[in-house]
């Protein structure tokens, strides 16, 4: 699953603002600045990770789930801003712009691979037509690009300078080399838009936020901005799927493009697939994620292969578990009493760095996020999380506050906060 953490997203430059420390003692400044490659979660280890790029050099920042100070999750803004301009309230300087692409970087069509590493400047299709018309090809931020209106799809990696030097930071879209047959397995795939939904609750993880994909034919044509935007409009109001292609993933897909084989895979599972292997491609991580679910909710045993996922102390099953309960409709009547059951048995032990979270802050958030989605509101589980939230009022305050704004949640009351969607 494409991740954004708050404001963050990959392939964009970003200069930390605000000095912090990340979870493995690395000291990092004001000032600094860098390219987010990609982004994740690890859930063993309950971490956030950056990959990003600083003057060509690669690294990793790491970020406790459980920190309540420094860049975490809600709370990026307060650490990164995008793009290069100067944290001030002068108007920020204009980035130098990158070299313009070569006049015949845009004459190549869809299926013809362009040459390694051509730059394409700001853009990230090889085409000469409108940016708007633009749009990710089957997933976001996988490094797949296709444009709406001439057809061309791109395959890039994103270069910059961090400014560390220049005083100035920008990035820039280069052709990622692929061999004709992986752009040729690539190209039908359907184009995709993402709109997130407005959420009031607090941060939760990507994957569990409200939020329509809206999948376009490959073959479907727009001339301008506001066409697209009407076609967009009319395929989301009809809630409709193209077809997905058919062929098999050819053996040479780049690393980079491993969610479209997974997404491939998820497409593929029957109802003899090994539960196992559906699990994995179920959970949130996954780009195969909404379609596996939709397969084990069609399951005649899916509420107690739910139930199984949720109980389970294995990391994945939780996930796909979760991922299960998030999507299920209607909502069966035996589910509350199977996550109050859950919660009752999950340990109250703080964590021992300190952080004031408890070990399990993350298991019982995401039941949280699912009790609020499904708007579980019997009195037994009013009660049970009146309960929990007196036994967590020395050892986590953050989860006392999340179960008040479920608790409002499930009384119809609007929020203490508002926020609002997570993409800008
Ligand atoms: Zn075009």
């Amino acid at each position: 699953m494409a991740c954004t953490i708050d404001h963050l997203r990959p392939d964009h430059a970003v200069r930390v603002i605000c000095d912090f420390t990340d979870a493995r003692g690395k000291l990092h400044r004001a000032g600094e600045t860098g390219i987010i490659r990609q982004m994740g979660l690890d859930t063993t280890e309950r971490e956030i990770w950056i990959d990003w790029e600083q003057t060509g050099a690669s690294s990793r920042l790491h970020f406790s789930l459980g920190s309540t100070s420094g860049p975490r999750n809600g709370h990026m803004r307060e650490y990164f801003e995008l793009g290069g301009n100067e944290p001030s309230a002068e108007p920020p300087p204009s980035p130098p712009p990158p070299p313009p692409p070569p006049k015949s970087a845009r004459a190549h069509a869809a299926r013809e691979p362009l040459p390694a590493e051509t730059r394409l400047g700001e853009v990230a299709v090889a085409c000469d037509c409108d940016p708007a018309l633009h749009r990710a090809v089957l997933i976001e931020y996988a490094g797949v690009n296709a444009c709406m209106r001439c057809g061309t799809v791109t395959c890039s990696r994103v270069i910059g300078d961090d400014g560390r030097h220049t005083g100035n930071a920008w990035h820039a879209y280069v052709s990622v080399a692929v061999p004709p047959t992986v752009l040729d397995w690539l190209a039908p795939w359907p184009r995709v838009a993402a709109r997130p939904h407005l959420s009031t609750r607090w941060p939760t993880i990507a994957g569990l936020e409200r939020r329509d994909l809206i999948y376009l034919p490959a073959d479907a044509r727009c001339e301008t901005a506001e066409a697209l935007a009407a076609l967009e409009a009319d395929c989301r109001a009809r809630r409709q799927r193209p077809g997905f292609p058919k062929a098999e993933p050819p053996d040479d897909l780049p690393r980079q493009m491993a969610g479209f084989a997974q997404f491939w895979a998820a497409l593929q599972l029957t109802p003899q697939s090994d539960l196992a292997q559906v699990m994995a491609l179920a959970q949130l991580q996954s780009a195969g994620s909404a379609i596996a679910v939709e397969h084990l909710l069609h399951r005649a045993d899916a509420f107690d292969v739910m139930v199984t996922a949720l109980s389970s102390p294995d990391p994945t099953w939780q996930s796909a578990g979760i991922a299960m309960a998030w999507e299920s409709r209607p909502v069966d009547p035996r589910l509350a009493d199977v996550l109050i059951d859950i919660m009752s048995r999950l340990p109250l032990a703080a964590r021992p760095d300190g952080s004031g979270r408890i070990t399990q802050y993350g298991r019982f958030e995401d039941l949280f996020v699912v009790i609020a989605e499904l708007k579980l509101a019997t009195p037994e589980m009013i009660a049970a999380l009146k309960n929990l939230q007196r036994r967590l009022v020395r050892l986590d305050v953050d989860l006392v506050s999340a179960i008040t704004s479920v608790l409002r949640e499930l009384h119809g009351e609007p929020p203490t906060q508002p926020r609002g969607p997570w993409l800008p």
